[in-house]
């Protein structure tokens, strides 16, 4: 079926920070210049903001040189962070440590990210960019040299079994002069453009860890507006990077969050329990008891920083944001620099739109490598890889690092694939996780729950496996089935007949939370993420 097409100039994938900044920045250019660009945006979310899961802490450099006004314009930027405290937990105790200086957040304010991409839209769309929410960029148009056209958006209404049903729709074709990929951390239709460029060629493996949070409603009396924390230590042990964060921000609300490194060794992990398990230490555990939680979700973050940078541009098309991973591990911040990337990509279109410039945006890379996004990733590009020899050693590092250094080491350490990392099940030893007490730890199925998500039930499976045979004569056989662990939403479940024999793997999709970390910690890379029919997924209100 011939499919309906918009010609645009610039066409952009996700309504994230990186994208939203991108489109605001292109419309400020045209109208500055008088030379009006079309600018699209496609969110695959219900709404913007809808898929956005971060802390959030925001250093607000990028806003302010996007829009030096964001006060007087109502900016969602409410809580300014007064105090840093940085912990170690030990299983029953916790230590002061001096904060790193990458995590001062002087001058920084404490947000819900959901709720600044809502801003950031309205902003967006009153400088006449269109934004279409709901709609999930599914595939790449090329030319036949390769060159990027566009995107297209998936059909609406097919069945589970392949088929039109009454309420079919085909996609919708966006043709666009350049396309920005912003997709976030593990974008399913920026993964492909790597492949068909060969983008990820001379750059380290991308690496991942699983970010997964609540938001909650704490008594006032344990409140402290604007109060930063940040542990390390117990539940994990020292082999395994993990860390938690709770940040205090207004109307009594604490936005806490565990983050494990998808480099875990132990296939008995589960980040979701090591979480749960988390809020039972004597020095967290009051802060929520008597608490009410209100909101449960979980993404993958990108870990690589520097040295895992892609190529960024190919005929046709950019990649800004945590879709290329600028992430800066230490300060456990990407939002900044995700904006700055959408900025100075947006800055390169803009030219090459006004010079009639060729499809690569040559100007973009260049541009980026003299900007502060740049320098800032490159001093802190040994700081996580060096937590691969464990907490003490990579503490030490970091120290000598920072301190001595200054982040100017001559050597860079290197990166290896996450979905390497798992042992096998039965070198490994098991982990007894409590059962949770309903107060302040909870089980997995009551916490998808609040993240409000929902797919239309009767489409195809967006969790594709390669191989069907995989999850069990491999995943099940030699790591006893991660996915059961690492999935944050419960999706995969090992089922068996009546007699406990013919294991075979159960995906309930419509539990996804788009996380991502299935399709990068799958050990045999056998499970593929592609997006289902737009709209679908988690509906979080303010994460
Ligand atoms: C647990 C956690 C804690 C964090 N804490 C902090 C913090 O305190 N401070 C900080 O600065 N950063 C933090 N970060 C990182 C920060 O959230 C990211 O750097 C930032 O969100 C990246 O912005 P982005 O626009 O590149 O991607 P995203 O924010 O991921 O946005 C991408 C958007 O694109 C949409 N999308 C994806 N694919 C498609 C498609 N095919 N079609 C249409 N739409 C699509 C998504 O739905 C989403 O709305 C944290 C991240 C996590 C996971
Ligand atoms: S199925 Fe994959 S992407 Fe979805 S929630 Fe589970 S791990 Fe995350």
């Amino acid at each position: 079926m011939e499919r309906e097409a918009m010609e645009v100039d610039v066409v952009i994938v996700g309504a994230g920070p990186s994208g939203l900044s991108a489109a605001i920045r292109l419309a400020q250019l045209g109208r500055e210049t008088g030379r009006e660009i079309s600018v699209c945006v496609l969110e695959k979310g219900s709404e913007v903001g809808a898929h956005i899961l971060s802390g959030a802490v925001l250093e607000p450099r990028a806003l302010d040189e996007l829009i030096p006004d964001w006060r007087e314009k109502g900016a969602p930027l409410e809580t300014r962070a007064t105090d840093d405290r940085f912990l170690l937990l030990t299983k029953t105790g916790s230590l002061r440590l001096p904060t790193p200086p990458q995590m001062h957040n002087h001058g920084n304010y404490i947000v819900s990210l959901g709720n600044v991409c809502r801003w950031l839209k309205e902003q967006a769309e009153e400088l006449g960019v269109q934004i279409f929410e709901g709609f999930a960029g599914a595939e790449i148009l090329y030319d036949e040299t390769g060159r990027v056209l566009g995107v297209a958006t998936g059909d609406m209404g097919v069945g589970r079994d392949g088929k039109q049903k009454d309420s079919f729709a085909p996609g919708y074709e966006l043709r666009a002069r350049y396309t920005l990929f912003a997709e976030g951390c593990r974008g399913s239709l920026t993964e492909g453009l790597f492949e068909r460029h060969d983008l990820r060629a001379g750059a380290d493996p991308q690496t991942y860890a699983i970010g997964i949070k609540e938001l909650w409603e704490i008594d006032p009396e344990k409140h402290s507006r604007g109060r930063v924390i940040h542990t390390i230590g117990w539940p994990v042990d020292n082999r395994t990077y993990a860390g938690s964060f709770l940040y205090h921000l207004e109307n009594n609300q604490v936005a806490v969050g565990y983050v494990v490194g998808l480099d875990y060794r132990n296939p008995y992990l589960s980040p979701f329990e090591e979480f749960q398990r988390f809020k039972t230490h004597p020095a967290i555990r009051a802060t929520f008891e008597g608490g009410r939680r209100v909101a449960y979700g979980a993404r993958a973050l990108n870990e690589g920083g520097f040295q895992s940078i892609p190529t960024l541009v190919c005929p046709g098309a950019a990649i800004i944001g945590c879709a290329a991973g600028f992430l800066n591990v230490p300060k456990i911040k990407g939002t900044h620099n995700a904006m700055k990337t959408g900025m100075i990509a947006a800055e390169s279109v803009a030219e090459a739109l006004a010079d009639d410039g060729g499809p690569v945006l040559g100007a973009y890379p260049e541009k980026l490598k003299r900007s502060w996004v740049w320098d800032e990733l490159y001093r802190v590009r040994n700081i996580r890889p060096a937590f691969r020899w464990g907490l003490w050693p990579g503490l030490a590092y970091s120290a000598f690092d920072t301190f001595v250094l200054r982040g100017r080491a001559p050597w860079t350490l290197r990166h290896r694939p996450d979905h390497v990392s798992l042992m096998r099940a039965a070198d490994a030893p098991k982990i007894d996780y409590p059962k949770p007490d309903g107060e302040v730890s909870f089980d997995r199925l009551s916490s998808v729950f609040i993240s409000n998500t929902n797919h239309q039930e009767d489409q195809p499976c967006h969790l594709t496996l390669k191989d069907p045979e995989a999850p069990i004569s491999v995943n099940l056989a030699l790591y006893d089935a991660p996915e059961q662990r690492y999935c944050p939403a419960g999706v995969y479940e090992i089922v068996r007949d009546g007699a406990g024999n013919n294991p075979r793997l159960q995906i309930n999709a419509q539990n996804c939370v788009h996380c991502k970390t299935c399709d990068i910690k799958d050990p045999g890379q056998n499970i593929d993420w592609v997006v289902p029919e737009g709209g679908g997924g988690p509906n979080y209100p303010n994460m």
